[in-house]
């Protein structure tokens, strides 16, 4: 056992289990957990669970941060605006059209695709161990 691990006791021994990336994506962006893929990965609209209900993978650990909006913001993105130009292109509407519908598509677009990019990059966190270190140096404090 190396000095480092000496700090580490139990953990040092585990060998981590196999994790598809690929796998975990899916399950994520179906909502699910990335462990089991029948437990809810949110409680509420994009609030993470503590753990997996079904399989109490512990899940609080993960944090997407500012990925999430990022990833939306460039799909909802290709859709709005060759939207607006082939709205624009092809039917020459108001300008009063145009800021009836984009804004409203624009924010119904995001909100709905929030919680699945969410959940995907969950997923992917979730099997390249992000944040791992944090969950046992955590539980290990207590
Ligand atoms: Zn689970």
């Amino acid at each position: 056992m190396s000095e480092n691990n000496k700090d580490l006791g139990e953990f040092a021994e585990q060998k981590p289990e196999e994790r598809s990336v690929f796998q975990a994506l899916k399950r994520g962006i179906r909502k699910k957990c990335p462990h089991c893929g029948t437990g809810n990965i949110f409680r509420k609209y994009v609030t993470v669970n503590d753990e997996c209900a079904h399989c109490h993978e512990e899940l609080s650990h993960i944090r997407a941060d500012d990925i999430p909006p990022y990833f939306t913001i460039t799909i909802v993105g290709h859709i709005v605006v060759p939207g607006v130009m082939w709205t624009e292109q092809l039917y020459s509407p108001s300008l009063l059209t145009h800021v009836a519908i984009w804004p409203a598509l624009t924010l119904a677009l995001t909100m709905a695709i929030l919680p699945f990019v969410k959940g995907g990059v969950l997923g992917v966190l979730w099997a390249l161990r992000m944040f791992e270190d944090e969950k046992r140096f955590t539980s290990a404090a207590e």
